[in-house]
């Protein structure tokens, strides 16, 4: 084998696991994929391999790994197992979601095209508007409420179409078999941004989508310690090109970070049950609520998309936005009066989360896309952490008593 080789030949993950692991259900997929015992010590947590070089046998003779930045142990046993969550074949983890977004955008040739749906993740939006142009690759926005918009944005040098569903904050779907199938008949491939479903509530890959990222840094982690990204894939020639620029690009996440990760991700069916549950409960106290005026949420009857929802994904996650009866200072009193919902961007975690969307997360979109998107002044966001469903509602009561007052 080639020195600095960018893909070990065991890095496929069907040498890591067996079948019987693969074919499993979600939550032993999660405890055993990736997790063989280590062969020396038995010890039952493979080791965190902090190790930047590896002994060789000869000169290019080694197994597997020869250079942390090409192949790391530890990444390696967390990209099988994300891969697994998946049910993909390949999986290659970054040191941020950004970073995988970045990869994959690298993997264009210049003079490409890409068609974006238009409320994507605020920092994908930075990089497609801001940063692909120096790669020569030209990014188009467009509403993906009807799938069918998609095709008269592709146009003959498009190579992506990137989708995030539900979106951010303002959880709108995307149908995802639909705009795959549009994709493809232009040859076109499709990659999704599955961070806000977790692989618990959304498998991309089974609607026809070619390639899916996370921003593991949110629920796949699920701690709100580790800053990381996936891709996942079942196309070969994709993986081999990603894994040659995860090393040659070399933007990966360090072994520590890697075994935290793996470590949050067994336990992410657990957590994506209890953040859903709660969620459900909390959208429906908000909507009979006098101090709201409309509550977002996939899992409501009410959400325009709910049909979509149900056929499209397996549950409707942990994330929910709503607006409070008011204005701007209405709904920063609410912010301060939570005892259990901490003031703060990103989500995902164990921990429950508030933030103001217009203000906060989404505070560099213009004021006039903005008002396109329905990010008012009194949409609050909220990312439903996994402690006592009743002690949420009961602090959500008391603040929205609170800010009306
Ligand atoms: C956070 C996030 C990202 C970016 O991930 P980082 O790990 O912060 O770089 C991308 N997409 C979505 C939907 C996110 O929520």
């Amino acid at each position: 084998m080639a020195h600095h080789s960018s893909v070990p030949s065991d890095r496929h993950f069907t040498h890591d696991h067996s079948a019987e692991v693969f074919a499993a259900n979600f939550g032993t997929r999660a405890i055993h994929a990736g997790q063989n015992p280590d062969p020396v010590t038995g010890a039952v947590i493979p080791p965190l391999s902090l190790s930047t070089t590896f002994k060789q046998h000869g000169a290019g003779d080694y197994n597997g790994f020869d250079y942390s930045r090409s192949g790391n142990p530890t990444r390696h046993a967390f990209e099988t197992a994300v891969a697994a969550l998946e049910r993909a074949k390949y999986g290659l983890a970054f040191s941020s979601g950004s970073a995988t977004t970045a990869t994959i955008m690298n993997s264009l040739p210049a003079g490409s095209h890409v068609v974006s749906v238009n409320d994507v993740y605020g920092g994908t939006y930075r990089y497609f508007t801001k940063v692909a142009g120096a790669l020569g690759v030209d990014v188009t926005f467009v509403d993906l409420k009807d799938a069918a918009n998609v095709a008269s944005a592709i146009k003959a040098n498009t190579k992506l179409v990137w989708v995030e569903t539900p979106t951010n904050p303002t959880l709108r779907l995307v149908d995802i078999k639909a705009v795959s199938e549009v994709a493809h008949q232009h040859g076109v491939k499709l990659v999704v941004d599955n961070t806000f479903m977790s692989p618990y509530f959304q498998n991309p890959l089974e609607l026809g989508a070619d390639i899916v990222v996370h921003s593991v840094t949110k629920y796949i982690n699920g701690h709100s310690d580790v800053v990381m990204g996936v891709a996942v894939t079942n196309d070969e020639a994709i993986y081999t090109k990603l894994a040659f620029l995860q090393n040659s690009i070399g933007a990966v996440p360090s072994a520590f970070d890697c075994f935290l990760a793996n470590r949050g991700l067994k336990t992410l069916h657990l957590r994506m049950r209890q953040h859903a549950a709660s969620a459900q409960a909390i959208a429906e106290f908000l909507e009979a609520s006098p101090y709201v005026e409309n509550v977002i949420y996939p899992g409501l009857a009410s959400h325009p998309q709910h049909a979509l929802a149900k056929r499209q994904q397996k549950g409707f996650g942990g994330m929910i936005s709503f607006r409070i009866k008011g204005n701007l200072a209405t709904a920063n009193k609410f912010l301060q009066k939570v005892k259990f919902f901490t003031l703060a961007e990103s989500l995902g975690g164990v921990e429950s989360l508030c933030e103001l969307p217009a203000t906060m997360t989404h505070g560099s979109v213009s004021p006039e896309d903005r008002a396109a998107l329905g990010i008012t002044e009194n949409l609050i966001r909220l990312s439903v952490g996994i402690e006592d469903t009743e002690d949420l509602l009961n602090d959500i009561k008391q603040a929205l008593e609170g800010a009306s007052k």
